[in-house]
Parts: structure tokens; C-alpha cells; sequence
């Protein structure tokens, strides 16, 4: 590795890998370019705590599946390295990593009879970027099967263990400090039976299959929905399905979606979110937020 400016220390003592100048297109589902000076995939909480010694804040990812890169970055940590193989059943009760897919840990559930998660069967993310952005489907928000979370604070370099019932979620909001990162979490299900279980997660997964478009790349819903209509809906009506910027277009199948067809610059799905939010608010005075994170 050449000189990255990282300290011995850091070098000599970290677990998990450590890479220079990485390309972030495969780091986000968007699938749009842009550079890391350095790429950490932390593998244990020490190399968590030898990030904060270095660094005070860093830049965290899960799976990628609702960030994009708005060009180059200094700093990255993927969390998604040991962080995603501990898994265990207790009764009722599943703890797991961070790392840990929402739809691996929709299959364990459903393994061990266990109902409550069958709607988030299909989102794309790691329980930690599930936690911290409350995602959420079908009516279910994963805050409301969320009992601990552990969090290791970035700033404070301390590891915490914290009752969910403290903390207040909001829409696509945990009420999680920024420099907070998840490492673990338990959930709390219901018994229930498998088969039922299991006919549900396949109704909520052709269902969705069924509302979105296919082809290309794409983070999901670009927007929070407003209070009075969904954004989508309010896209619509502007007229702006299939309108296109470089290569990032809104499908027709749903109009709070962005898709890259493969060619798209970062700079072209910003524009397109721009255009969007002028639209609507022009329209209708409605204010477009983004559900989306932009690093
Ligand atoms: C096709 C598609 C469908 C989707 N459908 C839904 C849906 O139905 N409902 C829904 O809510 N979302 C949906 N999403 C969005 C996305 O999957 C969720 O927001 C998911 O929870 C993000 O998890 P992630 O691991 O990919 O997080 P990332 O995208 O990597 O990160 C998202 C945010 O979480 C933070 N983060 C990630 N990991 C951690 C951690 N361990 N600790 C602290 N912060 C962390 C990041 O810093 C960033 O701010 C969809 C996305 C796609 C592509």
C-alpha cells in the first residue's frame, strides 16, 4: 500500500482489510463512479476502536442498497465484515450482527417459526442501515421489533448498549446519534406457524416484485413520502415519468425510483433529483426529502 497518510498503528493492528484508492461503484446500488482515498471493512470492534483513535468520525456503509456517492470520498468503513456472521436464537428473540441481511435474517426467523419481519423480507440492507435509517415496509417499521441495540460511538470511542424504547424513531429516522454505529441488535418476534409465515413472505416479495421496475440500478424510493401524497404520486403528476438526465431516467413503473441504466454519473441522478424537487415544489409547494443519503 503506498503512503495513505494512515498511522503505523492502525496498519500493523487492524484485523479486517484496509484498501487505497477503491472504486465505490460496487460500494452503492446505484452503481455510480467515484473514488475512496481508503476503504476499511472493520472486523471486530477493536478495529473499530483503532478507526476512532485515528480518525473521530468516519464515514459508515452497510450494504449500499439507499447511498450515493456524490463523488470522491477521503475516508469509508464498510460494516459488513465480521459484523455479519453471528446469529443466534433465543426463544422468541434473534440477535444478530449488524452485517446481517434483513432478508438472511427474515429466513432465520421464518426457520425457527418465528413471525413479526415477514414484511421487510424484501429491502435490500443490513440490519445496521436498516436500524439507522428505520426502514421500513407494508405498514412495518423495524423499530417496532427492535428491543437492544449496540452501538459503538465514533467520537466518544465507546461501546453502549441501549433499550430501543429509548431512543425516538421517526419516518426513515432511528433518533440514533450521527457518529453511532450499530454492531449488534435483538429482535423480538412472535411464535407463529410456519407455513403462514412463509405465504406471507412470499406475497410481500411478489408484490414488490410486482410495484418495481427491474432493470438498471437503483436505490428505492429517492423520497420520503410528504404528509399529504406520496411522492411518487406527486412525481406523476408533474409529468415526469420517463424523464431522463444523462443516464439516470424515472421508470413508469414508479415514479419515486431513479434508475442508472449502467451509463449514469452521480452528476446526472443529482440533476434528476433536483429537476424533480423544483417541479414539485413549483406545482404543488411541497417540499421533496430525500430518503436517500448522500455521502
Ligand atoms: C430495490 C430497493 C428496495 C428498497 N425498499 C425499501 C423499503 O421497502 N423500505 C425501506 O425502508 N428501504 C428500502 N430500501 C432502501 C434500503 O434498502 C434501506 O434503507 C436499508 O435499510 C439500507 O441498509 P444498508 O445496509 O444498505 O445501508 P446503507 O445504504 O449502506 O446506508 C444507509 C445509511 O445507514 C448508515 N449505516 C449503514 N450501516 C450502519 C451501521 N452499522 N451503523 C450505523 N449506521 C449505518 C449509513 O451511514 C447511511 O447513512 C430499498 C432499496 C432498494 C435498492
Amino acid at each position: 500500500m503506498k503512503n495513505t497518510g494512515i498511522g503505523d498503528l492502525l496498519m500493523k493492528s487492524f484485523d479486517g482489510t484496509i484498501e487505497e484508492h477503491v472504486n465505490l461503484k460496487n460500494y452503492s446500488f446505484m452503481h455510480t463512479e467515484g473514488y475512496a482515498k481508503v476503504l476499511f471493512q472493520p472486523a471486530t470492534i477493536d478495529d473499530l476502536r483503532l478507526l476512532h483513535k485515528e480518525f473521530n468520525s468516519i464515514n459508515v456503509i452497510g450494504n449500499g442498497s439507499n447511498v450515493l456517492f456524490k463523488g470522491d470520498i477521503d475516508r469509508i468503513a464498510v460494516i459488513n465484515g465480521i459484523f455479519n456472521n453471528t446469529i443466534a436464537v433465543d426463544g422468541e428473540r434473534i440477535i444478530a450482527s449488524a452485517g446481517m441481511s434483513l432478508p438472511q435474517l427474515a429466513r432465520k426467523a421464518y426457520e425457527n417459526a418465528l413471525s413479526g419481519m415477514e414484511e421487510l423480507v424484501g429491502i435490500p440492507g443490513t440490519l445496521g442501515g436498516a436500524i439507522k435509517m428505520n426502514a421500513g415496509a407494508y405498514g412495518k417499521t423495524i423499530f417496532e421489533i427492535v428491543r437492544k441495540i449496540t452501538v459503538f460511538n465514533m467520537k466518544r470511542g465507546e461501546i453502549k448498549d441501549m433499550d430501543a424504547s429509548t431512543l425516538t424513531p421517526k419516518y426513515r429516522d432511528s433518533g440514533l446519534e450521527k457518529d453511532d454505529i450499530v454492531v449488534e441488535a435483538e429482535l423480538e418476534l412472535n411464535r407463529g406457524d410456519r407455513n403462514e409465515i412463509l405465504d406471507r413472505m412470499t406475497n410481500f416479495s411478489m408484490n414488490r416484485r410486482m410495484r418495481q421496475p427491474t432493470g438498471g440500478y437503483s436505490l428505492g424510493s429517492i423520497f420520503k413520502n410528504p404528509k399529504q401524497y406520496p411522492a411518487g404520486w406527486l412525481i406523476e403528476a408533474c409529468g415526469l415519468k420517463g424523464k431522463r438526465i444523462g443516464g439516470a431516467f424515472v421508470p413508469r413503473k414508479h415514479a419515486n425510483f431513479i434508475i442508472n441504466d449502467g451509463t449514469a454519473r452521480s452528476k446526472d441522478v443529482l440533476d434528476l433529483i433536483d429537476l424533480i424537487r423544483t417541479r414539485v415544489a413549483e406545482r404543488f409547494n411541497i417540499e421533496l426529502e430525500l430518503e436517500i443519503v448522500l455521502l
